[in-house]
């Protein structure tokens, strides 16, 4: 594949000077460095209608209300421009957006037209800018918002207030916040946001000012990311928070009743942004804190810049599940520094970050921790490859094609795993200590810009390669980005520790349960053994190992969701009450998912549980949760 990318900056230089002296007002778009915007054709972004070569937005400033009566969003987004052109017209993704006026700096109307919506992407705003470079779009969120979840006390620990929390990517920023919704589209953004004055907000962004009591029983908060950022970045939560700190420059936010657990859970994180920094260099964002959601929270952790998003699901009690931090974290280099110009090269922001996430965890807990999650995530990787089989082999390219498709579609563990065995074959091929001179030099020269796959492999030859075809032909790196299935190169991290546990999972049919089994075992352990048991056991031997186990009352999720799919495999009916609560509980797609899943394919048995369940929790679930289980689980109306 050959592209050819150039940068379109160069020619606006001018014309940004030149209009943020017009508009008058100084913004943090013009004291910030405008980010670059890719625009050979494998940068070209099928999920966005923005046409950044015409006219770009550069900086976002919000001024919206939270109305939690309503479930909207009310106010405006003002946008700085570049633009060389002389009326160009500025075209914005909006999804589901009441829009109630368009304006210029002076607040005269102009001209828009909101076109026809697609049911995926929204719908295009199209503004006619004549000379105006700063424009002010007066909107209406809906209460369906997509990227918006309002939730009532009830669905709250402490059962008093309601709670909202954004989930932006992949393309959901447009459901509350008109901008082009682009990856490679990197902007600065500010806000001033009102809220009930019970509730705190917070945002991807540094805090600028204390709250401030306004009319109408509300605090007005305001918040600036100075960097420019891909918009699916920008991300806010209000509700009834606490705060505790960790370390010079790392805390934790959560609902009041939750923050003790959470503190402790992840008082390591400190020692976790040292080791990233000691591997690829400074931490660019300031302060870097978690908020632990409420379990609705549809993925395992959002790295929203400077506020981690985590599920709940985290939490176990004993630290077993904090690679999720140390991921989240990475991302504050792979993905939010260097970010995937388009959602088919996903793989750049995960294959790279979980490659990351287990160089920090091996880092912070030692080489035999690494391996495990290494070795485990292998497993996945073989899992997903098996599960898409013949069908979808496409979809085991690094390189999607997600033209027309939902880019959720390329967010299973290609990206992440087989993406990450990239990078740890390169890492074995040329070495490891010139590889990580290469990947910090790399952050430092991509940093705040968007990236392709061509784009990678291009820095990379001109960096690593330097025309050694025997590498070349050794590394194979074009068969790793743009063909299907699993290179012989790829390199497998093995586990003493789990080839240990495959043993006595091996056993386990031949001599049954003894009465050791699991003492001692961590998380990773008891996974694995989970995982690596035959399928088909019988009811006698499910409840030995639930007792031996304890998987009855098992509060970790991980060791929960592997005792559960077995279960299901079974039909093992005394696990039912456990599913039950653990699907209604919370909402995280990577558990709920494959359950349904697996629900659904255990036939008259499964699939009236399965309905039934799902009626339940449901109204429960995020709209990205739910939008994945519509596929698989018919509604109860339908499937009378
Ligand atoms: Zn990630």
């Amino acid at each position: 594949m050959k592209t050819a990318i150039t940068l379109v900056l160069a020619a606006f230089a001018a014309g940004m000077t030149g209009c943020s002296r017009e508009q008058g007002t100084a913004s943090v778009a013009s004291t910030a460095a405008v980010a670059p915007v890719l625009n050979g054709p494998d940068a070209r972004d099928v999920h966005s209608y923005a046409d950044p070569a015409v006219a770009r937005v550069t900086h976002v400033d919000l001024d919206l209300t939270a109305h939690f009566d309503t479930h909207t969003m009310q106010g405006t987004a003002t946008l700085d421009v570049l633009s060389s052109a002389p009326d160009p017209q500025l075209t914005l993704d909006t999804r589901g957006l009441k829009i109630e006026a368009v304006r210029d700096a002076e607040g005269h109307d102009l001209a828009f037209q909101l076109a026809p919506a697609d049911p995926l992407l929204g719908a295009a705003l199209r503004i006619s800018l004549k000379t105006a470079r700063r424009v002010q779009v007066q909107y209406t969120t809906s209460p369906d918002a997509a990227a918006l979840q309002w939730l009532s006390p009830a669905q709250t620990a402490g059962k008093q207030q309601p709670y909202l929390f954004s989930q932006g990517e992949a393309i959901l920023t447009r459901s509350w916040v008109p901008t082009q919704d682009s990856p490679g589209i990197r902007q600065t953004w500010s806000a001033t946001i009102r809220a009930p004055e019970a509730l705190t907000v917070v945002m991807s962004g540094e805090r600028v000012a204390e709250p401030k009591q306004v009319a109408g029983g509300q605090r007005e908060w305001r918040y600036r990311m100075e960097h420019p950022v891909a918009s699916y970045l920008i991300a806010i939560a209000i509700g009834d928070l606490s705060f505790q700190s960790l370390g010079a420059r790392t805390g934790v936010y959560t609902e009041p009743s939750r923050l003790a657990a959470a503190a402790s859970e992840l008082v390591d994180m400190e020692k976790m942004v040292a080791a990233a920094e000691s591997l690829y260099g400074s931490y660019r964002w300031g302060r870097y804190d978690v908020l632990v959601l409420p379990p609705s929270f549809p993925f395992g952790g959002m790295e929203n810049p400077r506020l981690t998003f985590a599920t709940p699901t985290m939490i176990a009690g004993d630290r077993s599940l904090v690679s999720l931090v140390a991921h989240e974290l990475a991302h504050s280099w792979s993905g939010n520094l260097v970010t995937n110009a388009t959602w088919a090269d996903f793989w750049l922001n995960e294959g790279f970050t979980d490659y990351f996430e287990n160089r920090i965890m091996e880092r912070v807990y030692g080489a035999e921790t690494a391996a495990m999650l290494a070795d485990l995530r292998w497993d996945d990787l073989q899992d997903t490859i098996k599960d898409l089989g013949a069908a979808k082999v496409g979809d085991t390219r690094l390189h999607l094609d997600l033209a027309g498709r939902d880019p959720d579609d390329g967010m299973t563990d290609i990206a992440y795993v087989k993406g990450a065995t990239f990078l740890r074959t390169i890492e074995a091929t040329i070495g490891r200590e010139p590889w990580d001179a290469y990947l910090r030099d790399y952050f430092d020269r991509h940093a705040f810009q968007p990236q392709t796959s061509a784009g990678f492999l291009k820095d990379l030859r001109e960096h690593v390669i330097k025309g050694d075809a025997a590498l070349e032909q050794k590394l194979g790196l074009d068969a790793w980005v743009y063909d299907p299935g699993l290179p012989a190169n790829a390199v497998h991290v093995k586990s003493a520790a789990l080839e240990q546990i495959d043993r006595r999972a091996a056993a386990f049919a031949r001599e049954g349960i003894s009465a050791d089994v699991a003492k001692d075992w961590n998380t990773s352990q008891r996974v694995r053994y989970l995982n690596r048991l035959p399928r088909k056991l019988s009811t006698r031997q499910l409840a030995q190992l639930a007792t031996a186990m304890n998987l009855d009352t098992q509060r970790n999720s991980e060791v929960r969701f592997a005792w559960l799919q077995l279960a299901v495999a079974n039909r093992y009916a005394p696990a039912l009450p456990n599913l039950e609560d653990f699907l209604t509980s919370m909402g995280r797609r990577k558990f709920v998912l494959p359950l349904f899943k697996d629900l659904m394919a255990q036939g008259e048995w499964g699939k009236p549980l399965a309905m039934r369940i799902y009626a339940a929790a449901r109204p429960g679930y995020h709209s990205v949760t739910v939008g994945s289980v519509d596929k698989v689980v018919p509604l109860a109306a339908e499937g009378q």
